[in-house]
C-alpha cells in the first residue's frame, strides 16, 4: 500500500468526526469530509485540512438518506478509486422516556447512527477487497455496550453498530480488512453540550448536576474524554500495526464499562 490513503469520515464537520478527519489529514491521507453546517465554515475547515498537503473534499450527503449515501460513495470512489479508511461517525441523540419518544426521532436515530454504516460499508468493501487492504472504524459508544435510561433509540442503534461491526469483521477477515468499533464514554462535543439542558429538564435537576451526577457519575476518571484521544485511537486502528485487531469493541471511557 502507498503511504497516502483515502479516508471518508461521515459527520466530520463537528466534534469527534472533525477531530478524526483532521488527524487523518495530518497523517497525509486524502479525506472526504461529510456533515451539516454553514457553507463558508465548512470550506474553511476543508481548506485548513488541505493545508496538511493531501486532497480534501467535502460531500454534503444526508446520512439519513440511503440514496444520498450511495451517491456520495459513487462520487468518492470515482474520485479516488477506493475508500481505504471508512469512519462511520455521523450520529444524533434524543433524550426522552420511551413512552414519550417521538417515532420520527427513533427512525432518524436508527437511520443516521446505524443504517448509514451499513450503506457506506457495503459500498466501500468491494474496492477494499480488490486492494486487499481496508479499515472500517465505527464510532459506537459506551452505549453500544451498556445502557442508560431515556436513550432507548441511541442505545439500540449503538448496540446494533456493535453487532454489525462483529459480523462484517468475520466476513472480511481474510481480505486484509479490519472492522472495529470505538466505544467512547462522554466526550465534550456539541452533541453532548446539547444534551445537558434536555437531561436537566427530563430529570428535573440543574445543568451542573447533569454534568457531575449523570454524565461523569459513571466515568471513574471524572473528566470528559478528549476528542484528540478518540482520534488517536482511530489513527492506530487505521494503521498497519493494528492489522490483527478486528471485530473489537474498543472502549475509551475512563473506566465506565469496567464497573
Ligand atoms: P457532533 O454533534 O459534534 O457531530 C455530529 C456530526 O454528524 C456533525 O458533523 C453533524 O453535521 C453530522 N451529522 C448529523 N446528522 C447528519 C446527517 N443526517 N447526515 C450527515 N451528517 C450528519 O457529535 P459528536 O459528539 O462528535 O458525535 C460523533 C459520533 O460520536 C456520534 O456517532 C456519537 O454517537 C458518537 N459518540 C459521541 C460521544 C460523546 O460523548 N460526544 C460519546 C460516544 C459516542
Amino acid at each position: 500500500m502507498p503511504t497516502r490513503k483515502t479516508a471518508l469520515v461521515t459527520g466530520s464537520t463537528s466534534g469527534i468526526g472533525l477531530g478524526i478527519a483532521e488527524a487523518l489529514a495530518k497523517e497525509g491521507h486524502n479525506v472526504v469530509l461529510n456533515g451539516f453546517g454553514e457553507a463558508a465554515a465548512i470550506e474553511a475547515l476543508r481548506a485548513r485540512l488541505a493545508g496538511h498537503g493531501a486532497d480534501i473534499r467535502y460531500d454534503a450527503a444526508d446520512m439519513a438518506d440511503p440514496a444520498a449515501i450511495a451517491a456520495m460513495m459513487e462520487r468518492s470512489l470515482a474520485a479516488f478509486g477506493a475508500i481505504d479508511i471508512l469512519v462511520n461517525n455521523a450520529g444524533i441523540q434524543h433524550v426522552a422516556a420511551v413512552d414519550e419518544f417521538p417515532p420520527e426521532k427513533w427512525d432518524a436515530i436508527i437511520a443516521i447512527n446505524l443504517s448509514s454504516a451499513f450503506h457506506t460499508t457495503r459500498l466501500a468493501l468491494p474496492a477494499m477487497k480488490r486492494k486487499g487492504w481496508g479499515r472500517v472504524v465505527n464510532i459506537a459508544s459506551a452505549h453500544g455496550l451498556v445502557a442508560s435510561p431515556f436513550k432507548s433509540a441511541y442505545v439500540a442503534a449503538k448496540h446494533g453498530v456493535a453487532g454489525f461491526t462483529k459480523s462484517v469483521a468475520l466476513e472480511v477477515a481474510q481480505h486484509g480488512i479490519t472492522v472495529n468499533a470505538i466505544c467512547p464514554g462522554y466526550v465534550l462535543t456539541p452533541l453532548v453540550e446539547r444534551q445537558i439542558p434536555d437531561q436537566a429538564r427530563t430529570r428535573g435537576v440543574s445543568e451542573e448536576q447533569v454534568i457531575q451526577k449523570v454524565m461523569l457519575a459513571g466515568q471513574p476518571t471524572k473528566r470528559f474524554i478528549g476528542i484528540d484521544e478518540v482520534a488517536a485511537l482511530a489513527i492506530f486502528l487505521a494503521s498497519d500495526g493494528a492489522k490483527s485487531i478486528t471485530g473489537a469493541m474498543m472502549s475509551i471511557d475512563g473506566g465506565w464499562t469496567a464497573q
